[in-house]
């Protein structure tokens, strides 16, 4: 695994929740997105933003249940 920059920060896309380092030099990722998600159309970005909050807070319900 490549040594961490001194800026870089682990972040999570808010379209698809896939973690990233983020400044990666030459990689086209932005603060919020990543790479595979920043070449998206806009539109379809905002859907996918939209489902991975719902599937976020739907992940957060089940932690709270008890199991069974
Ligand atoms: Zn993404």
């Amino acid at each position: 695994m490549p040594k961490l920059q001194p800026e870089t920060r682990i972040r999570n896309c808010r379209a698809c929740g896939k973690s990233f380092e983020y400044p990666i030099k030459g990689s086209a990722a932005t603060r919020h997105h990543c790479e595979d998600c920043v070449n998206l159309p806009v539109n379809v970005r905002k859907i996918l933003e939209r489902l991975s909050a719902r599937i976020q807070s739907l992940e957060l319900k089940l932690k709270l249940k008890p199991a069974g």
